[in-house]
């Protein structure tokens, strides 16, 4: 991380979140207020937050007993990821789910009224189902890569015959998502239900991609689960560059006509 993007009171734990919230911006993947993260953080982790008054927080429409006592650090709602990296405290927070799943606290950061992410019930249920399977699991993280978005509107609306798609466009994308994607219809984004069904998709494959929006990708570190978004945007790029059936190329003998309109003699090799 670089020196100017924090003060020498925010935790080490912040700097490789920092990094990523910046990549994502750059790659063009959370343009404007797009783009959310939520980090599951260890108790050794947690300690280094300096302690709240708990007077903030909030309940959940839907418990997660799954998560109790479990603490997070998420993005804001409404914080564009391009001034997140300039103040981290402001655009991003620690929270603690309560004893009972119902609601958290705010442990840390949330400066100035911000509130976490609106996708936090996609976040905590991907963290629920996906700590199933992958007990390890750490982050879940949502953002809009072009091309796959771009993917979902050329083809198929298919799990299997996208994920065909993608392996058969370069040869480590099996190697990267080896148990595949999983794949939703569009639907109202913030909302319980794309959080419930998201989750039972990660319960299958880290990556699930929601037509005509964007990934939720799960991972054991930031790392991980930015490699899966780069290898999935890789091959979905890959497709869209080499599908056929719609080029129209300037043909030979318009070649040829401008070739002689001026007065040019193209080699025989080119231009038989
Ligand atoms: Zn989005």
């Amino acid at each position: 991380m670089n020196a100017d993007h924090t003060t020498a009171s925010v935790p080490s734990v912040l700097g490789p979140i920092v990094d990523v919230c910046a990549d994502l911006y750059r790659l063009g993947w959370a343009e404007n207020h797009a783009g959310n993260l939520s980090y599951r953080l260890t108790d050794a982790e947690l300690a280094c937050f300096p302690p709240s008054d708990g007077t903030r927080g909030a309940r959940f429409e839907s418990p997660f007993p799954d998560l109790a006592g479990a603490s997070f650090l998420v993005t804001a709602a409404g914080s564009p990821f391009r001034l997140l990296v300039k103040d981290p405290t402001r655009h991003t927070g620690v929270l603690t789910v309560s004893a009972d799943g119902s609601a958290y606290t705010v442990v840390w950061g949330f400066e100035d009224g911000k509130r976490p992410t609106s996708e936090l019930p996609a976040h905590l249920r991907g963290h629920q189902e996906r700590g199933k399977v992958e007990p390890d699991n750490r982050v879940i993280m949502h953002c809009h890569p072009t091309n796959t978005v771009a993917l979902t509107q050329v083809h198929e609306l298919d799990e299997a015959s996208m994920t065909r798609t993608l392996w058969a466009s370069n040869s480590e994308s099996i190697l990267a998502i080896p148990r595949g994607i999983g794949l939703l219809p569009w639907m109202v984004c913030g909302t319980d239900h794309i959080g419930v069904e998201s989750a039972a998709k990660l319960r299958d494959s880290s990556i699930v991609v929601w037509a005509s929006h964007g990934v939720l990708v799960a991972g054991r570190s930031v790392q991980a689960a930015m490699g899966v978004v780069e290898s999935v945007e890789k091959a979905a790029k890959t497709y869209l560059l080499t599908r056929g059936g719609e080029r129209r190329p300037i043909a030979d003998h318009q070649l040829r006509e401008l070739a002689a309109a001026f007065g040019i003699d193209p080699p025989a090799r080119f231009l038989p």
